[in-house]
């Protein structure tokens, strides 16, 4: 787990990378997103109704764009995106393809078999070449950090305790307290449809990465289950996504304070499976991204609502409620960045596609 380092660290290599989490230095994040967030700031900011106000600008922008055709934003282009969005628009954290019990698989119990037993390493092993085959990216295995978990779902608190299968009750959301380990997992966007964002072309490719996301987190819990164990899967739901991917060594955290892996660049999106099933942890892996950061600021320089920051070091400043306190990062100004979204009509993703390890992989090759 990466520790702290101070806003005033200048030694490169000596420094952390940015974005680790000691258990003692970051609370626990309030769950509240940008999306549920933006209303009432915009509003603060802009005045009463504001917000109103650009949502009907914006439906009518988006009907004269499809109506004359305009290129990226075209009938087929809008409902390529829309189509893609299904299954992740069509799930809610705890119920349906997000259920944290059992859908359907037959438990070994029902088989009429013991559940299933190895050592960690064999079942890291198993379940990472379950998560491939559901469509992982890339998957690691981090130890369950508390603090990563969000205080609130959808306004109810979540709790740890000692139960043997999760809660959901309209008052409260239980994770068990023996789920100690955590399925880290990444899941490649394409990029021959990111490289047009900001136009519904590449929100398509961001609509696949979450919908895929939906599919392999649950089939992956199901497939936990199945060998006797409980698995709660989690999209954006529930638990910071990045932090357990630090730690799981999928990556390293970028000026973009977003997740840049080996493979993909930060043309990634992120899930996690948490599971009482005792794995084999991985380690957080440096391949020299926070160094590259340092002097890079392509994603800061191609972001159309300079939002993101120009800091030679990360730091523990952040831009506003919807960053997490107590760990340093180049932190963004997410505000600025919907207020993009909201003018270009659908997601941005800019930033990603400027990013050196997204064009060129061989920058975070393996070389150890
Ligand atoms: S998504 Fe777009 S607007 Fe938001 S930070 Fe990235 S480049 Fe800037
Ligand atoms: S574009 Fe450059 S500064 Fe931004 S995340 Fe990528 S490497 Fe870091």
């Amino acid at each position: 787990m990466g520790k702290l380092i101070s806003a005033s660290s200048a030694n490169i290599s000596e420094a952390q990378p940015a974005g680790g989490c000691a258990a003692s230095d970051c609370g626990r994040f309030s769950g509240e997103h940008m999306f549920a967030l933006y209303p009432s700031l915009k509003d603060k900011r802009d005045g009463p109704g504001a917000f109103r106000t650009e949502e009907t600008k914006k439906a009518t922008r988006i009907s004269e764009w499809i109506r004359h055709n305009k290129p990226g934003f075209g009938l087929c282009e809008r409902q390529l995106s829309e189509g893609a969005w299904t299954l992740m628009r069509n799930t809610q954290p705890g119920s349906g393809l997000l259920s944290w019990k059992r859908i359907l698989i037959r438990t070994p119990s029902e088989l009429g078999v013991e559940k299933y037993a190895a050592s960690p390493r064999k079942m890291s092993e198993t379940v990472k070449a379950a998560a491939l085959h559901y469509g992982a990216g890339s998957v690691g295995i981090a130890p369950m950090n508390r603090t990563y978990v969000n205080l609130r779902e959808q306004g109810r608190p979540i709790f740890f305790e000692d139960v043997e299968v999760p809660v959901i009750t309209p008052e409260k959301l239980v994770i068990p307290a023996d789920m100690k380990w955590v399925v880290a997992i990444a899941i490649p966007m394409k990029l021959e449809l990111l490289e047009q964002v900001p136009t519904e072309l590449g929100d398509a490719a961001v609509a696949m990465g979450y919908s895929q996301s939906v599919f392999v987190v649950s089939a992956l819990a199901e497939f936990i289950r199945g060998l006797g164990y409980q698995a709660i899967p989690s999209v954006n739901d529930i638990a910071q996504s990045v932090p357990f991917a630090l730690d799981a060594g999928l990556g390293e955290l970028g000026r973009t304070n977003k997740l840049i892996t080996r493979e993909f660049g930060a043309a990634a999106r992120l899930c996690k499976v948490f599971t009482n099933m005792p794995l084999e942890c991985d380690k957080p892996v440096r391949f020299g991204v926070a160094e590259y950061c340092r002097v890079c600021r392509a994603c800061a320089e191609a972001c159309p609502a300079r939002a993101l920051s120009f800091d030679v070091e990360p730091s523990l400043h952040t831009q506003g409620p919807w960053n997490n306190q107590g760990h340093t990062a180049w932190f963004e100004d997410s505000f600025r960045c919907f207020q993009y979204w909201q003018k270009v009509g659908n997601g941005c993703g800019i930033c990603l596609m400027a990013c050196p390890f997204t064009k060129n992989p061989w920058l975070g090759a393996r070389r150890d």
